[in-house]
């Protein structure tokens, strides 16, 4: 049994100018404590969703509700969340100990207790001994700290963060991502993570929402999200694939073969039910695909193509193979002692049927 969810939209859809809708019709739970991204392209509404959620817009339509109460007349303010930015919005007149503890000040909390929780929250995000400063003489991944610092330093239930990790080098980003999930881990507080790096959100989420053109295509935990997407444009869009155009050959509910241009068939899973004669995208991640250099015997669900680059990525090899009629296909290799395979040369690559999957 889950536990009823800590935040619940509820039809919720939104207009800007009162005629196109940029959140279409939104029914999301986010679960107490989890840590959920909500990943898309630009314009995909991701940012409209989660400022709703804040209280700094409005829906159009629908309901959200925190604890089963409605809280959509209720101001940012007294909704108690904690929020980061991209751009910091550090006050920069201010130490970094007063920035951190402003949402304690207005608070009316104590200044004793203030200086207590302030030092505890720097030491959380390892700037410890830094309250003095101020935020220009701080680094950018050190002023997003504070900014996360002063997002936690009220205990608050909610953390809501957009793109906060976008204005740092990638590898700074890529410790930060660590860090967050680490501290999520650690304070058990629910985060709803806004981004449209797809590496980020499956680095640190539990959960993914996908969005797309102001709807969720897919929300799921990040390995099933990554293993079985449930739409082309999800499949797309997370993670790398092969992608081969085909059309429907036979289907039943579950599985079909399909007939490429070539005139090869390959069978897989009938992800969106299509029937036969429909033309469809069969999609296969890199590493699922096994490449082999001599004619195979008798093996089915094998396509013929030629090795157009060998790259060498240092703990696998990325092959790109012509297949007639299609887009150059990707498959990742693992190092094998053997004989290197080089540009040039014929391959057969195997697709397992469960991994091969077909979308309408
Ligand atoms: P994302 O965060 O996924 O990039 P946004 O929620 O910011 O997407 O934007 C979704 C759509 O709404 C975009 O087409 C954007 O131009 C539009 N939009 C966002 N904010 C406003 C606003 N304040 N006024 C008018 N249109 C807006
Ligand atoms: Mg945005």
């Amino acid at each position: 049994m889950s536990s009823p969810p800590l935040v619940r939209f509820a039809g919720v859809q939104k207009t800007y100018d009162g005629l196109s809708l940029v959140v279409r019709s939104l029914d999301l739970e986010i679960q107490r404590g989890e840590f959920l991204s909500l990943l898309g392209p630009s314009g995909s509404g991701k940012t409209t969703t989660l400022m709703m959620l804040a209280g700094f817009e409005s829906p159009t339509a629908g309901e959200i509700l925190l604890d089963g109460a409605p809280i959509t007349k209720t101001p940012p303010h007294k909704r108690n969340f904690g929020m980061v930015f991209q751009n910091y919005a550090l006050f920069p007149h201010m130490t970094v100990a007063d920035n951190v503890g402003y949402p304690l000040t207005v608070r009316k909390v104590p200044k004793a207790e203030i200086a207590q929780r302030v030092a505890k929250a720097l030491d959380m995000v390892q700037l410890g001994g830094k309250g003095d400063r101020y935020p220009a003489q701080l680094s950018g991944g050190q002023q997003q700290r504070v900014a996360l610092a002063r997002a936690l330093v009220f205990q608050p239930q909610l953390v809501l963060m957009d793109e906060p990790l976008g204005a740092l080098d990638k590898q700074l980003r890529e410790h930060m991502q660590i860090e967050l999930k680490e501290l999520h881990r650690q304070l058990g507080i629910t985060f709803v993570y806004v981004t449209h790096d797809q590496g980020e959100a499956l680095t640190m989420s539990d959960r993914v929402a996908v969005f797309n053109d102001g709807e969720i295509q897919q929300i799921d935990a990040v390995e099933r999200l990554y293993e079985t997407p449930s739409n082309r444009f999800v499949a797309g869009f997370v993670g790398d694939s092969t992608l081969l155009t085909a059309t429907t050959a036979s289907a039943n509910h579950d599985a079909c073969e399909i007939v490429l241009p070539s005139g090869e068939r390959l069978s897989g899973i009938n992800v969106n039910h299509v029937h036969p004669g429909t033309s469809v995208v069969a999609s296969v991640r890199p590493e699922r695909i096994e490449a082999w250099f001599t004619p195979p015997e008798n093996e089915g669900n094998t396509i013929k193509a030629a090795i157009t680059d060998v790259i060498y990525f240092g703990d696998h090899l990325r092959l790109r193979c012509a297949i007639a009629g299609q887009a150059l296909a990707t498959v990742k290799l693992p190092l094998s002692r053997g004989e290197q395979p080089v540009a040039g040369q014929a391959v057969w690559l195997h697709i397992p049927t469960p991994y091969l999957r077909v979308y309408a």
